[in-house]
């Protein structure tokens, strides 16, 4: 009988790809569309993670904005921004890696469409049992729901999955999905403190890092997999 293997839930945008300076863009021009010209690089950055509706929200916008900010956004990035990105060093050596001992998946707060795009782009698609996003009409859009889909699409319990991410929004998204395990990655838009405090349960600088982070017992299937299968083994002996 096969042992089960964990299955990786990865988060894209400052994850797996930096594609700040698309995002960067399509904020300021989705700013600037309903009137909101001074803002600076370091508090676009500072709010890149949440899902795209909630990024404008927290400019105080009106949902009426919202949506016309949105609308900017997304003319922009489907074009162009989409395109302004690359894939962080170390990443697809360690998804390479990692894919002969865990099934990978992606669970992002990105419309689904564009992350299939972004990954085929960069020839790492193929590394992926399932590629989750939200919906564009936003019927599907924070960590906590894409999580839910992704793990149905994959038809396994939270309880064999770990999540991968560099924003709370990762962390606490998955917790509510009852992903007990996550790992908190330094490099992308969140800091290592954020990460601790949402509750990761541990946090690697560097995706050569992760590899061996991964390798802990703590991120082997879980307890109640472990003790399923053992019962399973004993069954056929
Ligand atoms: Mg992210």
């Amino acid at each position: 009988m096969k042992a089960t293997r964990p299955v990786l839930l990865f988060d894209l945008d400052g994850t797996l790809t930096d594609n700040s300076e698309g995002i960067i863009d399509g904020t300021r021009l989705g700013l600037a569309a309903v009137g909101i010209h001074q803002v600076s690089d370091d508090d676009v950055r500072a709010a890149i993670g949440p899902p795209l509706r909630s990024m404008f929200a927290s400019w105080g916008l009106s949902t009426n904005d919202v949506g016309l900010a949105v609308a900017a956004y997304r003319a922009h990035y489907t074009e162009v921004g989409i395109l302004m990105n690359r894939v962080y060093a170390g990443i697809p050596a360690a998804l390479a890696d990692l894919g002969a001992t865990h099934r990978l998946a992606v669970a992002t707060s990105k419309p689904e469409v564009f992350a299939i795009r972004i990954l085929e782009h960069f020839d790492l698609a193929g590394h992926f049992d399932k590629i989750g996003g939200a919906t564009i009409d936003g019927a599907r859009e924070t960590k906590a729901s894409v999580v839910r889909h992704t793990l149905a699409s994959l038809d396994i319990e939270a309880t064999s999955a770990v999540m991968i991410g560099d924003r709370r929004h990762d962390i606490e998204g998955s917790r509510a999905e009852g992903v007990e395990r996550s790992v908190g990655v330094s490099w992308g838009f969140g800091s290592a403190q954020e990460l601790i405090d949402a509750g990761a349960t541990t946090i690697v600088d560097s995706p050569e890092q992760l590899r061996s982070a991964l390798s802990d017992e703590q991120f082997r299937p879980s307890t109640r997999s472990r003790q399923r299968l053992n019962t399973n083994l004993l069954a056929h002996e």
